[in-house]
């Protein structure tokens, strides 16, 4: 079994995979920012592109250099199956070279549009 990069626990086959590929929508703002996070470790800007926010999305997705290493989930608001909008406050963990650079905090906001959960922007602590 493949871990998935999100840090769920689950299985890469089972958690982020087939939001990747489209086969299913994630049901939660949460699953939907585990599987950003998971888009950037496997460089998918594609996924990144399809999930942010047409009024705030960038017109050229590029997708960091840096190494992520980890994921921790520290808190929720709304983002659930029956909520419209919902935040998820986040703490990523980066390294180059395989050296610890640091860590990103940020709280992501996003919409639910047409069923589908989409990431609008985010406060970076
Ligand atoms: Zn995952």
């Amino acid at each position: 079994m493949v871990a998935c990069p999100c840090g769920s626990g689950a299985s890469f086959a089972d958690c982020c995979r087939p939001f990747l590929k489209g086969e299913l929508e994630p049901p939660t703002a949460e699953a939907l920012m585990r599987s950003r996070y998971t888009a950037n470790v496997r460089r998918d800007a594609g996924y990144l592109h399809r999930t942010w926010h047409d009024s705030t999305r960038p017109v050229s997705m590029d997708v960091d250099a840096v190494e992520w290493r980890g994921l921790d989930v520290v808190g929720t608001t709304g983002g659930g199956p029956d909520d419209a909008e919902g935040t998820v406050t986040f703490a990523a963990h980066h390294s180059t070279g395989g050296i610890s650079t640091g860590t990103m905090r940020e709280t992501s906001r996003f919409v639910k549009e047409g069923g589908r959960w989409l990431y609008v922007d985010g406060d970076v602590d």
